[in-house]
């Protein structure tokens, strides 16, 4: 299955076998190609190894969501999700949506003087490759600011409400638990990041798949390798 996944598309032979395990629509339907090179792709894979090009890169159409911004899809999908979780009774605060090149090197080099460059490039993304610089990626927080951006959120209202009903608006806990060799970041309930409804269907229909309750991080699924860290030099 791995090798499968690790095209990024379902195609040829691989598409009979997953047609028949019931995986996609089908004969008939185009298999999916995302574009997860482009900056402006809502599936785009930003990480330590992929930085965004360019690295300045502006998204279109930043909406707002309340004090932060997002890509207008993101946007509409986040504000739909945060009515979701009001019928719940949950209340989801947006803490940190889009960020810009400047805004995201200013965050980091604060950390760098604070921490030292290596424990800074565990918490925050070097700018140009910062999720958050798409406008595709919100941290979310609890009204009163339980455990904001701690292991800890996984508990609390909001962190317990999105690990599970996240997937229904076409986000995902784009840095899960133990996937640090993968993604470059330790266990981030907080951060959400939205790739839209079809690709969380297949990462949650290719998890079933394998009998696993986990998602496989983005890097797995597109067969793109392990970027826990930055590039020497
Ligand atoms: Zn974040």
């Amino acid at each position: 299955m791995r090798a499968m996944r690790g095209l990024g598309r379902i195609t040829g032979a691989a598409a009979a076998i997953a047609l028949t395990a019931g995986l996609v629509a089908p004969a008939g339907a185009a298999p999916v190609d995302y574009d997860i090179d482009s900056a402006h792709s809502l599936q785009v894979v930003v990480n330590k190894h992929r930085k965004l090009a360019p690295e300045t890169y502006v998204p279109d159409r930043l909406t707002r969501v309340q004090s932060e911004r997002l890509q207008a899809a993101a946007a509409e999908a986040f504000q739909g999700m945060t009515r979701a979780a009001r019928a719940d009774g949950v209340h989801i605060v947006p803490v940190s949506g889009y960020r810009s090149y400047a805004e995201q090197a200013s965050l980091y080099d604060s950390y760098v003087r604070q921490y030292g460059q290596e424990t800074a490039d565990t918490i925050a993304a070097r700018p140009g490759h910062s999720e958050h610089q798409t406008g595709l990626a919100m941290d979310v927080g609890n009204a009163d600011g339980a455990c904001a951006l701690q292991d800890c959120f996984e508990g609390t209202p909001v962190g317990d409400w999105v690990r599970k009903n996240a997937h229904r608006h076409g986000f995902i806990v784009r840095y899960p638990e133990d996937r640090q060799e993968w993604t470059g970041y330790a266990y981030e309930p907080w951060h959400l990041r939205y790739v839209g409804p079809q690709l969380v269907a297949e990462l949650r229909a290719d998890a079933a798949a394998e009998g696993s309750a986990e998602l496989d991080t983005l890097e797995e699924y597109f067969g793109l390798g392990p970027a826990p860290d930055y590039p020497a030099g």
